[in-house]
Parts: C-alpha cells; sequence; structure tokens
C-alpha cells in the first residue's frame, strides 16, 4: 500500500542560524576549496531520492517519484530526519546511511586488530562502534604462543582510543566507542577505574554489563564469582556490594561508568537464534548482535501539536509521519553501502531500524504541561505507545509487502505476527538532528532557557530557547537584559518578573528531580523496543548514595541502561550554562 497525505511541500526549508552552520560544516556537499556546492534543500533531495530508488527493487513499476516527494516533503517540514550519516552520505561515494555498530572481538591478537581496522572504516564514515571486551583474557594471564602475559582488556582499549583519535583528525564526525566488560570478568576493577585520569580514553564510554545474578547478590549482601573467560575457570570471588559501590561511587565523582542490565537486553532479544547480545552502540540506545549496525531517525514532536487555544497532539499527523518513517528506514537498509560483508548480511537478516522522537520537551510546553508532572508522564505513555504500536503496523503492512525479515524464524515474532523488521523504535540523542530541526533533543528537558553549546571542534554556539523567546514576547516579559541574565546563569525561579505559570513551564533538566528524569525514561522504555538515550542529571551537591538509589532504581523500573551526570563532573561539558564567550 502506498503511503498517503497530499502535505504542502515548503519551497525552502525554514533553518535556524545554528542550523544551517551545521550543514554548512559538515553536512553539505562540498567543492576542493571547501565551500558548500549544494543547499540544504538540495541534500535533502538527494536523501530523499537515493532512498525511494530501493521501491524500484520491490515494484520495479512504481511511481519512485511519489514516494521520493513524501519522503522529502517529510523532511523538508522538519516532521523527521534521519540519522546524520544517512544525511551526510546518501548519493554519495561512501553511502554508508547508518549511525549504529556493533563489532565482535574474540580472543586473538588478530581479531583484536581486525576490530581495530574495521572501527576506523566505520568512523570514516560518520558511524559509531560498541564491543564487548568481556571475552579477552585477563591482565596478566599465560599467553600460549609466546609463553609471555596477556595485556587484558583495558589495554587493547588504548588502542582502539588512539585509532579513534587519528580518524577524527580527518575531519568527519567524531567517532564514539562503547566498551562493554561483564561484572564477573577478572579485570573488573581495573576496567571501572579506566576513565578517572583526565584525558584517558576520551573516544570511549564504558558501561559494566550487569547480571540478575549480580544484582540479586547486591541486594542479599552475598558474594559472586570472577571467571577467567579463557579457561573458564573462577578467578577470585568478590562481595558484590564492594564492587556495586565502587561503580557508584566513580559514576558519582566522574559520570563512568554506566551500566547497563545485560539479562534483561538478553530477555527482550527478538532474535536470540542469531546468538546473544553482548554490547550496545556507543550512547546506549541500540543493543546490537555482533556485526550488527543499524539506522535510526526521530519524529519531531513538536510539529505534532494541533489547535488554536487549547492545544492537543496531532494523531492523524503522528501517525502518518510514523508510518512513512518506518518505510523510509526500511528502505534504507536496500540501498546502504555496509563497510563489511559479515555486517551487510547481519544487518540484513535482522532488518532493524530505530525510530524515535525527538523536541518531546517542545511538545509538552505547547501543550501546556509542565515536564515535571504526572500530566507529562502520561503524555510520554500516550505519544510513545503510539508511536511503538503504529511503527510495528507499518513493519506488519511492509512483510505483508516485501516478506518478512530473514531471520523470522525462530525469532519472538515467529508465529505471533508477521514482521519486516527485527526491531522498529529506539530513542536516540538527536545530538545533531534536533538542532538541524530546532527542537528540544530527544526526550531530555530542556537544559537551559539560553545556553553556549560545545561543538566537538571547539566552535561554541549561543543558544536562546526559541520556545521560551516566543513565551516571553507573548507573556510581554521578554527584554535583552532578561535573555543576557540568564545567559550568565541566572534561574527563571529567582525571578519574581516571571509569572508562576511560566516558571512551572520551562522547568529545565536541573529543576528534575534524578529520580523524575528515570521515571521518563522507563515511561519511554516501556515502549521502545530497543533502547533509551537519557541522561539522568544530578546536581553538583548530590551524594554517592543519591547516585545508588537511582541505580537500583533503574533496575526496579525495567531500564535496559543508565548514565547519569552530576553537574560539573567532568571538565569538558557537551553544553554548559553561563556567560557566553
Ligand atoms: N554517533 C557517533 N558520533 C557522534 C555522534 C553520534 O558515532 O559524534 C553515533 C552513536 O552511535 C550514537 C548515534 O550516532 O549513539 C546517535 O547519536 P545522535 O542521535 O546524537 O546522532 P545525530 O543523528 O543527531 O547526529
Amino acid at each position: 500500500p502506498k503511503t498517503t497525505g497530499h502535505r504542502e511541500v515548503p519551497e525552502k526549508v525554514a533553518l535556524a542560524e545554528n542550523a544551517l552552520a551545521v550543514l554548512n560544516k559538515r553536512y553539505l556537499k562540498k567543492d576542493k576549496q571547501g565551500n558548500p556546492i549544494e543547499t540544504p534543500e538540495d541534500m535533502l533531495r538527494r536523501v530523499a531520492r537515493t532512498v525511494a530508488a530501493a521501491e524500484l527493487v520491490y515494484n520495479p513499476r512504481c511511481d519512485v517519484r511519489d514516494i521520493e516527494n513524501e519522503f522529502y516533503g517529510l523532511m523538508a517540514r522538519l516532521e523527521f530526519l534521519p540519522n546524520s550519516p544517512t544525511l551526510m552520505n546518501a548519493g554519495r561515494e561512501l553511502g554508508q546511511l547508518s549511525a549504529c555498530f556493533v563489532l565482535p572481538i574474540e580472543d586473538s591478537i588478530e581479531s583484536i586488530f581486525d576490530a581495530v581496522k574495521h572501527t576506523a572504516m566505520i568512523h570514516k564514515s560518520g558511524g559509531g562502534t560498541g564491543f564487548s571486551f568481556s571475552r579477552l583474557r585477563p591482565e596478566s594471564d599465560r599467553v600460549g604462543t609466546t609463553g609471555g602475559v596477556a595485556s587484558g582488556p583495558v589495554s587493547f582499549m588504548r588502542a582502539f582510543d588512539v585509532a579513534t583519535d587519528v580518524i577524527k583528525q580527518g575531519g568527519t564526525r567524531r567517532g564514539a566507542n562503547m566498551a562493554i566488560l561483564s561484572i564477573d570478568h577478572p579485570d573488573i576493577e581495573h576496567f571501572i577505574t579506566a576513565k578517572q585520569q583526565a584525558g584517558v580514553l576520551t573516544n570511549f564510554n564504558l558501561s559494566v554489563a550487569i547480571t540478575d545474578k549480580f544484582m540479586a547478590a547486591v541486594r542479599d549482601n552475598g558474594e559472586y564469582d570472577l571467571v577467567n573467560p579463557h579457561n573458564g575457570e573462577v578467578f577470585a570471588r568478590r562481595k558484590a556490594r564492594a564492587i556495586f559501590d565502587q561503580i557508584v561511587q566513580l559514576a558519582w565523582k566522574t559520570g563512568d561508568p554506566g551500566i547497563v542490565f545485560i539479562d534483561r537486553i538478553n530477555a527482550e532479544n527478538p532474535t536470540p537464534q542469531l546468538g546473544k547480545i553482548e554490547s550496545t552502540n556507543p550512547c546506549g540506545e541500540q543493543p546490537l548482535l555482533p556485526y550488527e549496525s543499524c539506522n535510526l531517525g526521530s519524529v519531531n514532536l513538536s510539529k505534532m501539536v494541533k489547535g488554536n487555544g487549547k492545544k492537543e497532539v496531532d494523531y492523524d499527523k503522528l501517525g502518518y509521519t510514523v508510518r512513512t518513517a518506518v518505510r523510509f528506514l526500511d528502505d534504507v537498509i536496500d540501498v546502504n553501502k555496509f563497510p563489511l560483508e559479515q555486517i551487510a548480511e547481519q544487518t540484513r537478516r535482522t532488518r532493524k531500524i530505530g525510530l524515535g522522537v525527538m523536541g518531546f520537551a517542545d511538545m509538552l510546553i505547547d501543550l501546556g504541561i509542565s515536564y515535571n508532572s504526572p500530566e507529562a508522564l502520561a503524555t510520554a505513555e500516550a505519544v510513545m505507545g503510539f508511536v511503538q504500536s503504529e511503527s510495528h503496523r507499518a513493519s506488519e503492512a511492509l512483510a505483508a509487502e516485501r516478506g518478512v525479515f530473514p531471520a523470522y524464524e525462530g525469532s519472538m515474532y515467529d508465529g505471533k505476527v508477521k514482521m519486516r523488521n527485527a526491531s522498529c523504535t529506539t530513542i536516540a540523542p538527536t545530538g545533531t538532528l534536533s538542532i538541524i530541526a530546532g527542537c528540544s533533543s530527544g526526550i531530555e528537558p530542556h537544559f537551559a532557557l539560553c545556553f553556549t553549546r560545545n561543538i566537538m571542534d571547539g566552535t561554541r554556539m549561543i543558544e536562546v530557547n526559541p520556545c521560551f523567546e516566543r513565551a516571553a514576547r507573548d507573556g510581554g516579559f521578554y527584554s535583552e537584559d532578561l535573555m543576557k541574565k540568564l545567559a550568565e546563569g541566572a534561574h527563571l525561579e529567582d525571578m519574581t518578573e516571571i509569572p508562576a505559570e511560566v516558571k512551572k513551564l520551562f522547568v529545565t533538566a536541573h529543576n528534575i528531580t534524578p529520580r523524575g528524569h528515570v521515571m521518563m525514561q522507563a515511561v519511554f522504555q516501556k515502549y521502545t523496543d530497543n533502547a533509551v538515550s537519557k541522561t539522568v542529571n544530578f546536581p553538583a551537591d548530590a551524594t554517592v548514595p543519591d547516585v545508588e538509589g537511582v541505580y537500583l532504581m533503574a533496575f526496579d523500573e525495567g531500564l535496559k541502561g543508565i548514565t547519569i551526570y552530576r553537574d560539573g563532573c567532568k571538565a569538558d561539558q557537551p553544553m554548559s550554562t553561563g556567560k557566553a564567550e
């Protein structure tokens, strides 16, 4: 069935200054002198045309221009955007369209350095890589061929880190890595302290893969075994509490390591017959099998509100957007140029896609709902529940048209419902997409009403929240002086001239309790096939037990993983309030 909807296609995409700056810098095609040779409209046309070409694989006589126009319209109205590599590379030489990859690392020098090479190839194309280092024998273990001693997972991570630095100098998007180590690996303590020195492993996020058994041992104050993956022998016993306390303490201090609940991830692994999931992509929202990749896309919820005066979610529009986006993302798999044959094969077996949302905080403001309220949780539940069920229905419709994903037999859908994609929904951080679309990122609350954003290469951009600016102008309390004060770090709640309902509506990440952040993540996780990227913000004066409480709550609330961020705990913050330079 053809996606329907004759919606307006704007002649020019309504891009803010910051959005244009980002596109000019890294997304638009350039000549040899570095001058852009395409407009943002050309870029979206290039993407729409390339992706729509996949339709011909299934139906050589279809009117591909129709579909191309629908894809173009969706993006040009900034209602949906695919992940950055699709925008950058579609219809161009690289042609690599996915943001997320997981590579296997076996316990051999050959496998480790194959993975380093494959990482370099993926980073070059704008993708991020995740790995489990759990199969590597521990530090000081014997090496058979040389009689020497092994270096252990943490040493080898340095090789990936240096390779990432070198590729970064090539000028594309920063390559990001996730390193996962199992809680029962003998080197676990070395791993969890690996990022405590400044400037070490800066291209890595670290997460400990925590098992249900370990969590039970933490609760019962029991012990657990560290096991050498090389020979299966018990290496030592540890008090679960001692290790857990150490993880919490370090996360409090620096934000690393995060944790992933690996048993829960595998309980929801859609294709268990293909093996276990050992890792996620760099920001944690996409668990994947070894050699699997996934392309993401996000619906801009700030564009899904209707009505004058009393506003409401426009479910008709959201439904159309989700269905068209699912078709788009499924098409991406067929036109994607994969960096490795193994990745092409594994990805085509499961055909995972990851549709998520951005602009959620903006939507709430438009609806007159405070992020910090029960109505916000209810809205999240309704909206994401709808996105998930519509995306599944769209994938079912595609299965009827194009067939089920090849690894369907033995999958969790086998015998229940025919699906084109082993997973449909993922909530990405949308770090750059949200700048391009001019909306709040992912499901995060606004970080601040006015702030300075540090972009990867040292550029700093000042941003005044457009919703707030509009509300201030409409409410008659806009002034240059107010914006300046806020930019310098003043808090809205301390300002007497601001009406109480405005203060309530424009809550920022710091006004929301860590538990409030976890609750929001949990609601979205409930309706997300893959996982949810969310930062749980803590104030600078939060205590170690505060962090511990939230880690335990994350487990109890059904999250697949959690990362926390205590204000000021890292020298180089990605975003900061305060005076612009
Ligand atoms: N990613 C990456 N490098 C970056 C940003 C992102 O490799 O500098 C990858 C990573 O796998 C991350 C995913 O892209 O989890 C999605 O990130 P985000 O939504 O912020 O990307 P966007 O599409 O907005 O650029």
